[in-house]
């Protein structure tokens, strides 16, 4: 595994339209890349350069008649969305290309590396000027931090998808994808590195979370609230963009993040799972803890096994909000546990698995790499 850490580089530059259903499942298939594709009635040559990095979810669905709720995510490739979008022509040079075209919840880590690595190759030959990247949202959450992590430009990188498939009434895809396009070719977004859209709102990585199985309004940032309002004639970001230089975590050489898994607390709980995590191999585990992270003596016996078999044992929450803090009610420090502070399970996980993969496993320095920007 590649263990060294790059330095993230500093800044380097200073209508919910009608979904065209039948053009869009007229060459609608799932799988290949395409070749990148100027649209048509592109803005001017001096227009900032987007590209489109399809990947599936519901914002590429299409409506299913087998209930009134019921559709097949990922039917439609990221150029027929792109051009199912109109007036989007105008905000930027678009091209599109597609990574693959799976709902969310089979994201993994093979379309992860080839995500960071098409991105950082696109900024490094300078052949766009901010990225948008069309996702599932049951995961888009996972996705944004993971490049946040590990991505080595701070260019615009803005994450969207849609609670509503193309086709039906409400559909909320095109309007979502409009406003990405617009915040990644914003002069203003210059320097913010990875953002989600969602609904008219800019949301930070560590922050964003789905906090609703189906609605328009899913996404929320509970610790901080949004960074920024889009409308289709506006950007305006509520906070600062970020002043220092980040370090950038190496993508692991062997294409496979280490195995970490979540185990979920609960009242009358033994420490089973966790004994089960440890013999399964697992190079790290979370608890989605109770509260403040917390977890019955039982299952705090086993993260002791696990912490002596040098496993890294990280305390989350399986609360909405909040920070998971060290020594209050579990003595973190005679045991060597580390605390997940505002990140919840998921995005615990998959940093602690980055972690790992870097050879950082000494839970001083994953606690100090855990920190925020607060
Ligand atoms: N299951 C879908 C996905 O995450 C849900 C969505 O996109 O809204 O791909």
């Amino acid at each position: 595994m590649n263990t060294c850490i790059i330095m993230r580089n500093t800044m380097r530059r200073s209508c919910a339209a009608a979904l065209l259903v039948a053009g869009l499942l007229a060459g609608a298939s799932a799988g290949a890349a395409d070749a990148p594709s100027p649209q048509p009635g592109a803005a001017t040559a001096s227009a900032p350069r987007v590209l489109v990095l399809a990947t599936g979810g519901t914002i590429s669905g299409t409506a299913d008649p087998r209930s009134a709720i019921g559709y097949n995510s990922g039917n439609v490739k990221g150029q027929e969305l792109v051009r199912g979008v109109p007036g989007i022509e105008k905000l930027a040079s678009i091209s599109a290309e597609q990574i693959s075209n799976v709902g969310s919840q089979d994201m993994n880590d093979k379309i992860w590396l080839q995500l960071a690595r098409r991105i950082d190759e696109a900024f490094e030959r300078n052949e766009a000027d901010g990225v948008v990247i069309t996702h599932g949202t049951d995961t888009i959450e996972e996705t944004a931090f993971f490049l946040h992590n590990v991505l080595r430009s701070n260019k615009p990188v803005v994450l969207v998808g849609s609670m509503r498939p193309g086709g039906t009434t409400s559909a909320d895809g095109p309007n979502n994808l409009y406003e990405a396009v617009e915040v990644a070719a914003s002069a203003q977004s210059r320097g913010r590195g990875v953002m989600v859209v969602m609904n008219d709102q800019i949301h930070a990585p560590r922050w964003i979370t789905k906090t609703n199985t189906t609605a328009v309004q899913a996404f929320a940032s509970p610790n901080a609230g949004a960074i920024g309002y889009v409308d289709p004639a506006s950007v305006r970001f509520v906070t600062p963009a970020p002043q220092t230089a980040r370090d950038a975590l190496s993508l692991p050489a062997d294409g496979q993040l280490p195995r970490v898994d979540i185990v979920y607390a609960h009242s009358n709980m033994d420490g089973r799972q966790i004994d089960h995590a440890i013999a399964d191999g697992a190079k790290g585990i979370v608890v989605a803890g109770e509260g403040d992270g917390d977890a019955s003596k039982e299952a705090l016996a086993a993260l002791d096994r696990a912490v002596k078999k040098g496993i890294v044992v990280v305390r989350s929450t399986r609360v909405l909000s909040g920070f998971v803090n060290r020594n209050v009610e579990v003595d973190d420090d005679k045991r060597g546990f580390v605390v997940s502070l505002d990140l919840n399970p998921q995005k615990a996980r998959l940093l602690t698995q980055l972690l790992v993969a870097n050879g950082i496993t000494d839970p001083g320095r994953v606690q100090e790499a855990f920190k925020g920007t607060w």
